[in-house]
């Protein structure tokens, strides 16, 4: 199938390549996709895109009179895609569910770490031949509460890890999962519970209508004095000027932010050199006690060879006119009613 791959990074191209094994006609292209660029993908049956891409309302519709009838997210999650217009357009759209949730959760546990023990601090300090400790002390994981915000694949995984530590686990989640309450004694609790009684808040909910600025004024209102907030969900989830708020207010102690809602542009690429025009960023990352990066979590070895065998095997179903089992579309089965 001739697939046109959007914001394939250096460090991307070589798992698409292997995982590719010349069986579909593919180009790679460093530009995201957006309204400008949509253009590029006239005479490809599929394009891929990943989480900067912007495939909204007015840009799946250009994608359509360019004839394209698939789109492949490399990634888990799909909020930067209009699945409705989609439908519409008759674009199948397919994501890469679990790929290594491992790999997400690893990092969230690795922010709370590094902010909790000082480590870039520290690590700063010696460098310059501080050697020295009064600023370092944090606290021990073990017996804290820690709320996990959506409890699926990834959420699962850093539930797994922090029992491990120790923790005392609460969970928020509109599907509960018995597994959690039974192996690692997570309880469920409302909202308002897990804001006024967690040590540490980790998100891993998808970013949708109903979680789009979960983590306003009002919410972190709620919290513990001092939380911890570690986001590496999508930054949409979080209402970035009300987290500032509650940083200078000192309600939130630390940030961990592996996303930020207004990321696109801005992650994924070296500005070393310019000026940065969002003052919000500026402002979050004026803050010691706030660690940001730049949407990395997923970047693990395991995590991109599978990114890469799953969106090839989402192209080989459509081109087979086989059930792609990561469909989140309806066409597929539409394309198999109307062959049969
Ligand atoms: P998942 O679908 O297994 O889990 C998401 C959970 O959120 C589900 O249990 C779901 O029930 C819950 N949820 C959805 N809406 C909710 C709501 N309104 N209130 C409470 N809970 C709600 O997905 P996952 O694989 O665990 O991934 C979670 C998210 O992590 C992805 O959607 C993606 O945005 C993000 N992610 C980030 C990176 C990264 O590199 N930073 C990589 C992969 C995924």
């Amino acid at each position: 199938m001739k697939t046109l791959f959007y914001s394939v990074k250096d460090f991307e191209k070589q798992y698409i390549i292997n995982a590719n094994a010349d069986t579909h006609e593919i180009s790679l292209i460093p530009e995201a996709l957006s309204i400008s660029t949509a253009y590029k993908a006239k005479g490809y049956e599929a394009i891929s895109i990943f989480t900067g891409d912007d495939a909204s309302t007015g840009v799946v519709k250009q994608l359509k009179q360019e004839g394209v009838k698939y789109i492949a997210v490399r990634a888990t999650g799909y909020d930067n895609v209009d699945i409705h217009e989609a439908e519409q357009a008759e674009i199948s759209v397919a994501n890469v569910p679990g790929y290594s949730p491992h790999a997400i959760a690893e990092h969230a546990v690795g922010l709370m770490m590094a902010l909790n023990r000082k480590l870039i601090t520290a690590n700063e300090q010696v460098h310059h031949k501080n050697f020295t400790v009064g600023n370092l002390v944090g606290f021990d994981l073990h017996g804290k509460t820690v709320g996990i915000i959506g409890t699926g694949k990834i959420g699962s995984v850093v539930a797994k890890i922090l029992h491990g530590y120790g923790c005392n686990l609460l969970g928020y989640d509109i599907n509960q999962d018995n597994k959690l309450i039974e192996k690692y004694g997570l309880k469920y609790v409302g909202l308002a519970s897990l804001f006024n009684q967690s040590d540490i808040i980790t998100i891993h909910t998808d970013l949708n209508k109903d979680t789009k600025y979960l983590i306003d004024k009002a919410a972190i209102s709620n919290m513990k004095k001092g939380v911890m907030l570690i986001n590496t969900s999508r930054g949409g989830v979080i209402k970035t000027v009300d987290l500032i708020e509650g940083l200078e207010n000192k309600t939130i102690g630390n940030a961990g932010l592996d996303v930020y809602e207004k990321e696109r542009g801005i992650f994924f690429f070296d500005h070393s050199n310019d000026e940065l025009q969002d003052n919000m960023l500026k402002k979050l990352l004026s803050m010691s006690n706030v660690l940001i990066t730049p949407h990395q979590a997923f970047a693990t070895t395991n995590a991109l060879t599978k990114i890469a065998s799953t969106t090839f095997y989402n192209l080989d179903s459509w081109q087979q006119n086989i059930e792609c089992a990561n469909e989140l579309t309806s066409l597929s089965t539409h394309r198999h009613n109307a062959i049969f």
